[in-house]
């Protein structure tokens, strides 16, 4: 008896351990569009910066320096609404190719501390650093070298999370932005996702946040409340996922990118549509066409974009990142009418319709999925 206690305890320390063992850093570039901006022309340093599209048309904000983020403008705002915000302003145009090659460069710095590195988008990555290249006695202290040589190298900010899993890292890399550090020690997780607001959530956008509150969550702990059967009832895939990371467990790798950036289909139309219904039933079928492909090549994506051109040859795109890897059509056109909902089509006509995956990874054969239970081979006598 006394023996079975002891072997009980032995084992969850020994899981407790695993757990605390990793170190994962996520680092994320403060406004990065705008501060490449800042860095490159003297004169928009200190002064509100959009990057984006035309003011006078109908131009979105991709970035905002902070000191246009204090008059309440934020990315994806239309640009006429920032103007009016704040009338002085500088709008700048995006520089696509400039943004890549100092994303580059972040990455070479990424990799003289890190040998596991997944860039999240052009301005963020998580890190492996459970051991670091450098031999840097503590992951807090490879997060600030880190941002130390990249301010002294390429002048620009960056903000760190430290922590036990991705999740945490992620979340705690917003937390005191912009320039900050902010750790979460395996012991903090706890009662850190407890108190923590429920928009908060890595994967909690405005559409599940006001689900989540008409449900009374308002923070962790009231998530805490609910089984995993009632979160998946409620919010199908990523019910398991918020179930597990405000119970601390999140046990994604950090996995460094594939080779294959990503995978997609588009349709040109014989005539110009403007029907949403039939938009739908056409991307249903890009969507079946795109998930066979991921099926041959064993991927599963976190990114879906969705890709729509105008009768008048404007093309838009709307992409959605999910906290949760997805490979199905099913999944994918659990996604789509939401954003086709985002577009202008079927006001305008449409002539062409894609859908691309991105941010793909080899699917892991470790990560929970649902079993294929082997059934009775009926043909067959069983063997005993
Ligand atoms: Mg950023």
């Amino acid at each position: 008896m006394h023996l079975q206690t002891k072997n009980v305890k032995l084992h969850s320390h020994r899981n407790q351990r695993v757990m605390a063992e990793r170190k994962i850093i996520h680092i994320d570039m403060d406004a990065f569009f705008a501060s490449v901006e800042q860095l490159d022309n003297p004169d928009l340093r200190g002064r509100p910066v959009i990057v984006g599209g035309d003011p006078d048309g109908r131009g979105v904000v991709a970035a905002c320096s902070y000191e246009a983020r204090r008059f309440g403008i934020h990315s994806a705002m239309s640009c006429a609404r920032a103007r009016r915000l704040c009338p002085q302003a500088c709008f700048v145009r995006p520089r696509k190719e400039r943004y890549r090659e100092i994303s580059g460069r972040i990455m070479e710095i990424f990799k003289k501390y890190a040998a596991k590195i997944e860039p999240l988008s052009i301005d963020e990555a998580f890190l492996d650093v459970t051991t670091n290249l450098k031999n840097i006695p503590s992951a807090t202290w490879t997060a600030h070298a880190i941002r130390r040589e990249i301010y002294t190298t390429l002048g620009l900010t960056a903000s760190a999370g430290v922590s036990c899993n991705k999740f945490l890292a992620k979340i705690a890399s917003d937390m005191n932005k912009p320039d900050g550090l902010t750790v979460i020690t395996p012991k903090q997780a706890l009662p850190f996702l407890r108190s923590l607001p429920i928009r908060k959530f890595y994967g909690v956008g405005r559409v599940t946040e006001q689900r989540m509150l008409a449900m009374g969550i308002k923070t962790g702990a009231d998530l805490l409340q609910y089984s995993r059967q009632e979160l998946v009832n409620r919010f199908g895939k990523s019910g398991n996922f918020f179930y597990d990371v405000v119970r601390g467990n999140d046990n994604r790798p950090v996995c460094p990118r594939q080779g294959r950036k990503s995978i997609g289909s588009e349709i040109t139309l014989k005539e110009d549509l403007a029907n949403r219904e039939k938009m739908l039933t056409i991307l249903t079928r890009i969507a079946t066409r795109v998930a066979e492909a991921l099926a041959k090549k064993k991927l599963s994506a976190a990114t879906l974009i969705l890709k729509i051109r105008y009768s008048d040859f404007v093309t838009v795109t709307r992409s959605r990142t999910l906290p949760t890897r997805f490979s199905t059509d099913e999944e994918m056109m659990a996604m789509v009418p939401g954003l086709l909902a985002t577009t202008e089509a079927g006001t305008k006509k449409v002539r062409l319709l894609g859908i691309t995956t991105t941010n793909l990874q080899q699917r892991d054969s470790h990560a929970p999925r649902q079993l294929k239970l082997p059934f009775c081979n009926r043909d067959r006598t069983p063997h005993y």
